[in-house]
């Protein structure tokens, strides 16, 4: 294979040499397949195509200095695509299955793995979808469990920075009691409109209030939203947004530093009493954000004038990427060692 360009790799999609299945038939999940098919083969009628019975995670194998290859909470997402199993009626995947696929997918792929000194990293999507043929609307019976890789670049090209933001009024993601909290492709298709008015306004990302009463902080796009003030970690508490790992990891590594941790409502107007204000998640660990523009009420709220990040989140962002590349202790046992 011709060397990759480590250095300039998008997040995008590169084509590896292998994939990891396991199907789900007759009430059980079978064996571990090894494919170097990047195709699928299934029926036009199956669940996943029509009624959108498709869940997936995100996470990323990442080259450390000591020449070790790690994975983080894996556990965590494993959990997480339990959870969306059970939102959606689906088969749960056994955690035990999970990880050992997903090793397994980052051993075979290992040429794949960007060097440490990049900044870029193996990406690993697991995906779960529905595969019964059906036309009636229930629960498919059978299930294909996938797990491909991509290397990806690092998500700041040009050095962590800040973006500005959008709250949009005219669109919601995900309703309070509906499927917000599960990590499926709908909410995601149901965000891809006002994605794309916020991009047309030159702004990074769309941002989203409560669906119900427009008065609170949700998400940020598809990243989970916090903000910094005396000393205090605030993030929202609601039941339309998805359980960010990474939020989660920040809330404990906040913590860590004295800080305390709030998870509550959060009314729009608080915005202006933040230090600072980030978007965090996988790909970026932490987005900080510029500024949130809301074209209702005409308000900016104004988080870095400089566009300079602040200073606790920017030592959350290095501590967090610390622990990933097995830089700092990992005193929590959150990482996991792949290739050793
Ligand atoms: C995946 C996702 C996140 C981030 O979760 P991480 O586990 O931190 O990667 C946040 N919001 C939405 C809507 C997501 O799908």
């Amino acid at each position: 294979m011709k060397e990759l360009d480590w250095k300039n790799l998008s997040f995008g999609y590169i084509q590896t040499d292998y994939n990891v299945r396991c199907a789900y038939h007759d009430g059980k999940w079978g064996e571990i397949e090894i494919s170097s098919d990047p195709n699928i083969n299934m029926s036009m009628a199956a669940t996943c195509l029509h009624y959108g019975q498709e869940a997936f995670e995100g996470l990323k194998a990442y080259r450390c200095p000591d020449g070790k290859v790690r994975m983080f909470r894996i556990e965590e997402n494993a959990a997480r695509l339990q959870s969306t199993c059970r939102g959606l009626v689906m088969p749960e995947l056994p955690t035990e299955l999970f990880t050992e696929m997903l090793k397994k997918v980052v051993r075979l792929n290992e040429r794949f793995i960007p060097p440490y000194e990049s900044g870029a990293t193996l990406y690993v999507r697991p995906l779960l979808i529905g595969t019964t043929a059906q036309v009636g609307v229930h629960p498919a019976k059978d299930y294909l469990f996938v797990v491909f890789v991509t290397p990806v670049g690092p998500y700041f090209k040009g050095g962590f920075s800040t973006t500005p933001y959008v709250v949009t009024r005219d669109y919601d993601r995900s309703a309070p009691l509906g499927t917000g909290c599960y990590k499926v492709g709908g909410n995601y298709a149901a965000s891809l409109r006002a994605n794309q008015w916020a991009h047309e306004q030159g702004y990074s990302c769309e941002f989203y209030l409560d669906a119900k009463e427009k008065k609170y902080i949700d998400e940020c796009g598809a990243a989970n939203f916090f903000g910094i003030k005396e000393n205090k970690y605030v993030t929202p508490l609601s039941t339309s947004i998805l359980p960010s790992v990474t939020n989660k990891s920040l809330m404990q590594l906040a913590e860590d530093l004295g800080m305390t941790v709030e998870r509550r409502q959060i009314p729009i107007e608080e915005l202006e009493t933040f230090e600072e204000a980030g978007a965090c998640g996988t790909a970026a660990v932490i987005s900080p954000i510029e500024r949130i523009d809301d074209p209702e009420t005409g308000k900016s709220y104004v988080f870095a004038k400089d566009g300079k990040p602040g200073p606790i989140s920017t030592r959350l962002y290095h501590k967090l990427l610390d622990i990933q590349y097995g830089r700092e202790a990992d005193v929590h046992g959150w990482t996991t060692v792949v290739i050793d």
